[in-house]
């Protein structure tokens, strides 16, 4: 296995006050001209990014346990990422592969049939953001079914526009006063075993749970879609329990409705397999992607069974920057470092290391309530000491004392509560280990 190579120096290093003076003048010059519904959670500028590390514009290096939110797993600027992009604009930039299609397009469309589970016949649509790939597999699972309705679950997120907000579950930031939304959209229960009634329900029971809602809601006949995150994103890197989407995937095939994975944060060996549904042998119809996809370029794919893509009639999916030529260079790069570094084995690796670390710290505080994830997408929950009632107080507090210690760590969850983990897949033991030492005093000081 290829040995990684860093350009900057893999160190954490904060050398003055944070935010520092460049960046405190660039938030002034931002507040007066960006719309003030984009929000940052780190009030640094980036400069530069590499490996486990982003510089920002005063020359601090701060640790990057988010990777841009689960997109540069392979680094910030990946050489072979890099080269591919360079490259290919020195020849063209843009032609719309529905004018004049190039060699790009078709080659990461064999690299998603081939890598996305299940050996049967493929089709690969290339679009530009995880939004619009999640449209676009729900366009193709209604018009192949021509079945309307589409089941989402509690705690789902599957983007910003207008049907994907309504496929979202959480209300405040995503939907709130944004509505109204498109029809034929149900939500039924997840399987979130930390947070179960009943904490004996095996998966194949939520399933059973969500099934019953389905069939006393809409009636299997009436549905053209199941749409599942196989591990649950924004909502709060929610595990569900082993069996549960097995069991929803096996009565979606008798039902004949299709069964969409969302791996739009899982994909990309994020989990410690290329994709999430393979830690339960899981063969979606349809799987969405993007994030991870492209090394930071934006890119997302619908990749599914022939028979159902092929339905749509000839011109029916596309967009003007749909699988864009320099986005796709950017593609080829970054999957060719995914196996030269192995990086599913490397998101394993990080699992193990930050499991060890965390494991004994839940045990001697009160605040960790559930320790959960695959690979390298790991989530800490906060609760009250005592119970398992949601501290997102502490979330917060935990989130913003690794940033001014130089980590940058995000936070998800429906109830706000949950620390999560998403380091680049590149990213060093060593400067993994001093993130880790960084966070475990983050939480010590809350408990
Ligand atoms: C981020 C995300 C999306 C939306 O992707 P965008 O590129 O932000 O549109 C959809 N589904 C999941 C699971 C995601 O994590």
């Amino acid at each position: 296995m290829a040995e990684i190579q860093y350009r900057l120096e893999q160190k954490r290093n904060i050398v003055g006050e944070f935010p520092g003076p460049k960046s405190k003048e660039l938030t002034e010059r931002r507040n007066a001209v960006v719309a003030a519904g984009v929000a940052s959670g780190v009030p640094v500028y980036a400069a530069d990014l590499d490996g486990g590390i982003i510089v920002d514009v005063d020359g601090n290096s701060f640790i990057d346990l988010a990777a841009g939110i689960a997109v540069t797993g392979v680094g910030g600027s990946a050489p072979a990422v890099v080269e591919g992009i360079k490259e290919q604009a020195d020849y063209f930039t843009h032609s719309c592969f529905m004018v004049t299609p190039y060699e790009g397009y078709v080659r990461v469309a064999e690299l998603l049939n081939e890598l996305t589970p299940g050996g049967h016949e493929k089709r690969t649509v290339l679009f530009n953001s995880g939004a619009e790939a999640v449209e676009n597999a729900v366009k193709v699972a209604r018009l192949a079914t021509g079945r309307d309705a589409v089941v989402a679950f509690d705690h789902a997120y599957h983007g910003r526009t207008n049907l994907t907000m309504g496929l979202t579950s959480k209300s405040m930031p995503y939907k709130a006063n944004f509505g109204p939304f498109a029809p034929e959209i149900y939500r039924v229960p997840m399987s979130y075993p930390f947070r179960e009634e009943n904490p004996d329900i095996t998966g194949a029971e939520a399933a059973q749970r969500a099934i019953t809602a389905i069939e006393k809601q809409i009636g299997s006949d009436s549905v053209g879609a199941i749409l599942l995150e196989p591990i649950q994103g924004e909502g709060g890197f929610i595990v569900p329990a082993e069996g549960f989407m097995p069991a929803l995937a096996a009565w979606a095939r008798e039902k004949g409705i299709v069964f969409i994975a969302d791996e739009v944060q899982s994909g990309f060996c994020r989990t410690g397999a290329w994709f999430a549904s393979e830690h339960e042998s899981v063969v979606p119809d349809i799987v969405a992607t993007a994030k991870g996809i492209a090394g930071g370029m934006p890119l997302s794919a619908v990749t599914g069974r022939a028979e159902l893509m092929d339905a749509v009639h000839a011109g029916g999916l596309g967009g003007t920057y749909g699988g864009n030529p320099v986005a796709c260079a950017a593609a080829i790069g970054a999957i060719q470092t995914m196996k030269d570094y192995d990086l599913p084995a490397r998101a394993r690796r990080i699992e193990t290391q930050v499991m060890d670390r965390l494991r004994p710290l839940a045990e001697q505080t009160e605040i960790i309530g559930d320790l959960r994830g695959r690979g390298a997408m790991l989530a800490i929950e906060l609760v009250k000491p005592g119970g398992k009632e949601p501290n997102p107080e502490a979330t917060k507090a935990i989130a913003a004392q690794c940033q001014a210690e130089g980590v940058i760590i995000l936070t998800c969850g429906t109830y706000g509560n949950v620390v999560r983990l998403l380091p680049p897949l590149v990213i060093g033991d060593e400067l993994l280990g001093d993130g880790l030492d960084v966070l475990e005093a983050a939480i010590r000081a809350q408990a």
